[in-house]
């Protein structure tokens, strides 16, 4: 009977995790459209088939003065940022659920504030704005809903240009920007820019102190490679409800003015992101200890293995500092039992102890869960 109780309450939790964010970063591993487009696309690596492709991990040079190499910030990016603002405004005025988030939950009372700067007429023309975006862009989810990673890829390219004209932009959306843009420029761009700069300075110089030794753990633990050229980061002042996000074609967007993603938990944040670009490798290898024994393995799995990892990294090179699911409460929101199976599992291998897929086989023979209840 206790055995029965225990197995309803994993299932429940896999089911949470499936329905719920796993971790307040991003939302990466919970729907597998994403995850294969990454994985079918990924160029990065060498994927079969049938097996994780494992390349050898390998410590970046440090000595050659190129740290910009594992992450390249990008504060100044105008399009980009007025994008997200807007995105999280349309959500705010469709009163979606994840609008009270503490990522995005100050962007209305931010709208009040450079309304002060704007004439009647001007926060008119921008409210319009809000409202097209409410009825169109901020209806979907910016990191799984098509067209969005692609609208984000092509407005971070035309980075602080005076027009739209000419980029790879929808026609439609370029037209609600460009009639922002003047507004944005007036009442919010020099002080979200200025927040951008600042978060980056802070960050680049944790990145300086710590980030060669944070991603050799993390690409040793995974024996996974980082792109030699490092991550480009968009910083923005809103991204989206979790106030980070990581999606298809390395776009990673991360929210310079969200309380929680401050000094090291945006040293945890910037390395988390960058690992969930290897979501369709992990889960495939997941999926082929999973196999073996007749299972499914639980899709939050990869994720929790980011949490774990990525705040372990850091924990390590930063004592004092508590990996953010723990200090944010992630691991409540359902992951639980999946902390204890990496502790008891994957923490050792961390130490040490046995081989990654040593490691993956026995976390899957605890966590997965029947094909029957998939
Ligand atoms: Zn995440």
């Amino acid at each position: 009977m206790k055995q029965r109780v225990l197995e309803l309450v994993w299932i429940n939790a896999v089911f949470l995790t499936m329905s719920l964010s796993t971790c307040a970063h991003s939302q990466l591993g919970l729907r597998s459209k994403w995850k294969l487009a990454y994985f079918d696309s990924s160029a990065l690596y060498s994927a079969s088939s049938n097996a994780m492709p494992i390349v050898k991990a390998k410590t970046p040079d440090t000595t050659d003065g190129k740290w910009g190499a594992i992450f390249v910030f990008r504060t100044d990016e105008f399009w980009l940022n007025l994008h997200h603002f807007l995105y999280v405004l349309g959500r705010a005025e469709n009163k979606e659920r994840d609008t009270s988030r503490e990522a995005v939950a100050s962007a209305p009372g931010d709208q009040e504030r450079g309304f002060e700067k704007l004439s009647a007429k001007e926060q008119t023309i921008w409210r319009g704005a809000v409202s097209s975006y409410a009825a169109g862009p901020s209806k979907k989810d910016l990191v799984f809903d098509d067209p969005l990673p692609a609208l984000t890829d092509a407005l971070a390219r035309a980075d602080d240009l005076r027009s739209l004209t000419g980029s790879k932009v929808d026609p439609g959306i370029a037209a609600i920007l460009q009639r922002a843009a003047p507004l944005y420029r007036k009442a919010w761009w020099k002080k979200h820019r200025e927040a951008n700069r600042n978060w980056q300075k802070a960050i680049q110089s944790l990145v300086d102190r710590h980030g060669a030794t944070v991603l050799a753990f993390v690409t040793n633990a995974y024996m996974l490679q980082w792109p030699a050229t490092g991550f480009p980061v968009h910083v923005s002042a809103y991204s989206n409800w979790a106030g980070a996000y990581s999606t298809t074609g390395d776009l990673l967007v991360v929210s310079s003015q969200s309380p929680g993603l401050q000094a090291t938990y945006g040293l945890e944040t910037v390395f988390h992101e960058g690992m969930h670009q290897w979501d369709g490798q992990v889960s495939e290898a997941l999926r082929e200890q999973a196999r073996k024994v007749n299972k499914v393995a639980p899709r939050g799995l990869s994720h929790a293995l980011i949490c774990f990892t990525a705040g372990e990294a850091v924990r390590r090179v930063v004592p004092g500092h508590v990996p953010y699911a723990e200090e944010f409460g992630v691991w409540q929101r359902g992951l639980g039992p999946m902390k204890v199976a990496l502790e008891e599992f994957w923490k050792p291998y961390l130490d040490g102890h046995g081989t990654r897929d040593e490691a993956f086989a026995k976390l899957i023979k605890r966590t997965a869960i029947d094909p029957a209840q998939k």
